[in-house]
């Protein structure tokens, strides 16, 4: 075999999902179409849970220097923001960063861990044998044939994989198009998120770096029969004129482009030995900011498991909770997403309903609980229920101080940089971990203004920073099924039988 994982596509979301399997060791190759990365920027922003993802690997400062942190989001661009300030979580902000900034971090990253990156070679085709799985790429020097035990599609929204993998891409096509341009502006707006909208539509304007500012136009008038069609200046300046009564003075576009409103989701992101994440896996109307942001965090659920079981450590049940953990989020995203693209309406009704709600997201909780679903903070997976029940399994740890046996203080996600398990002891270390060294013991006096971690003897946190399980001292047999739960999530399959 060439390698152990073959990762179709060195976008954000392979580039993640490579580099969370090579801090497994795992041998791993990207096989990426374009020669140099994209100029360009879809995205622009990073959300809490993707600055806290980063941070589990060390790479959160690295971030935090070339992005530039804005307390709030937005849903459905309406006036009143989402306040991200007021979520429990240390990246309590929207991280502003250009799309190709993020990946060319993600690649620095993943190079220096070793991975493989194969760019200017195309995936012509997949396919399955009874023992590996197999690439055929076209590269400057012809045809190749590239096996691995496993493969996955990162190769965006018109993913070979998932077509030549056969797996249903469900949901319904464009029938709103939007565009935007990358240009400069000499009358540029004050506001850092200058919104204007009226019966002739939306438009959105934003700064980038350099001088340039992203503008976003959505008009109820502009048909979907458009969407390949190249945008002008011309057609740009005529809508914003159209819309906002003046063009700002708009020239010397750098990038302009046009995307709609499909919204598919792949019905299984596992087909055998292939995977599906990030755009291949689900794609939606880039509303609130959110596909670059849920691709990463597909990876890094995917790539302790995958690597897990390419390094003889993993259940069958654990590999398929990629599908069960992932496809209900992407569900979520898409159902998220279409509200957002029904707000863009700008008939008159329409725009006073954006007004109301814009008036009710000034409500504290409601802001709170749009601004957790956007910041994908309120992502809980489902109890294992060969566990017992405890009211932290599943949940997504915040970066928590912790009080170690020592008298130390430390943050969590210091402790999850190398990518291991972690089991946080309150007591003595249960002996089931002297045979796992992938398993990182953490001894534990206190947890400060948590209630639900009180009376706590052990947890299991995964390398994602979700709990696997938590055990309660007060619990029959604590101590067995600490020891247990250990075996299930992280033993060795071949010393289970031992
Ligand atoms: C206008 C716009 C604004 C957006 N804004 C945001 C935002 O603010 N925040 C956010 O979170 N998301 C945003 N998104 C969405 C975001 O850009 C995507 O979700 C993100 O790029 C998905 O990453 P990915 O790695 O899954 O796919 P991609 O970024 O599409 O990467 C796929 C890679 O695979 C390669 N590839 C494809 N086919 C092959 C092949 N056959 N062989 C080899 N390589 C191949 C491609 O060259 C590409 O490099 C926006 C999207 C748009 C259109």
């Amino acid at each position: 075999m060439d390698f152990d994982v073959l990762i179709a596509g060195g976008g954000p979301v392979g580039l993640l999902t490579a580099s969370e399997l090579a801090l497994a060791g795992v041998r791993t190759c990207i096989v990426e179409r374009l020669k140099e990365p994209s100029p360009f920027s879809k995205a622009l922003t990073l959300h809490p849970r993707s600055i806290e993802i980063l941070e589990m690997r060390g790479l959160g400062e690295r971030f935090k220097q070339i992005g530039k942190p804005v307390p709030s989001g937005h849903f459905a661009s309406l006036k009143t923001g989402l306040d991200f300030s007021a979520l429990d979580t240390q990246a309590n902000f929207t991280l502003f960063i250009p799309q190709y900034e993020t990946e060319k971090v993600l690649e620095e990253h993943a190079r220096n861990l070793g991975v493989c990156i194969l760019r200017g070679h195309e995936v012509l085709a997949v396919r399955e044998h009874e023992e590996s799985a197999e690439l055929v790429v076209q590269g400057p020097g012809g045809l190749s044939f590239l096996t691995a035990s496993y493969i996955v599609g990162a190769d965006g929204a018109g993913s070979i994989i998932r077509k030549q993998a056969r797996i249903a891409f469900s949901g319904t096509d464009a029938n709103i198009t939007a565009m935007l341009g990358d240009v400069s502006l000499e009358n540029p707006p004050e506001s850092h998120f200058y919104t204007c909208e009226n019966r002739e539509g939306g438009v959105v304007i934003v700064p980038l770096d350099g001088g340039i500012f992203r503008v976003i136009i959505t008009a109820p008038h502009m048909p979907q029969a458009l969407l390949h069609e190249p945008v002008t200046l011309e057609e740009l300046k005529k809508e914003l004129n159209r819309i906002c009564g003046t063009d700002l003075g708009m020239n010397s576009p750098v990038w302009m482009s046009r995307f709609g409103n499909a919204s598919k989701l792949a019905e299984h992101y596992r087909s055998g030995k292939i995977f599906l994440a990030g755009d291949a896996a689900h794609i939606h109307f880039p509303a609130g900011g959110q596909g670059l942001n849920v691709g990463l965090q597909d990876a890094m659920n995917l790539g302790w498991k995958l690597a897990a079981k390419i390094n003889g450590r993993c259940p069958d049940w654990l590999l398929d909770s990629y599908h069960n953990e992932r496809h209900p989020v992407g569900e979520a995203l898409l159902v998220n997403t279409q509200i957002q693209t029904k707000l863009f309406d700008f008939t008159r009704e329409g725009l006073y309903l954006r007004e109301l709600l814009s008036g009710i997201l000034e409500f504290s909780d409601v802001n709170r609980y749009l601004a957790e679903q956007t910041a994908a903070l309120s992502v809980q997976y489902e109890a294992d229920e060969e566990m017992p029940e405890h009211e932290l399994n599943g949940k997504r740890l915040p970066d928590i101080d912790l009080t170690l046996s020592d008298g130390t203080v430390k943050r969590l996600y210091t402790f999850l940089h190398d990518g291991r398990f972690l089991l946080a002891a309150f007591g003595k270390e249960p002996k089931e971990l002297s045979r796992m060294p992938h398993v990182r013991l953490m001894q534990v006096k206190a947890i400060d203004s948590r209630p639900e971690w009180n009376g706590v003897k052990a947890a299991l946190i995964r390398p994602d920073g979700h709990v696997a399980w938590a055990v309660d001292e007060s619990m029959e047999n604590a101590e067995q099924l600490i020891a247990d739960g250990i075996c299930r999530w992280c033993e060795n399959s071949h010393l289970q039988s031992v």
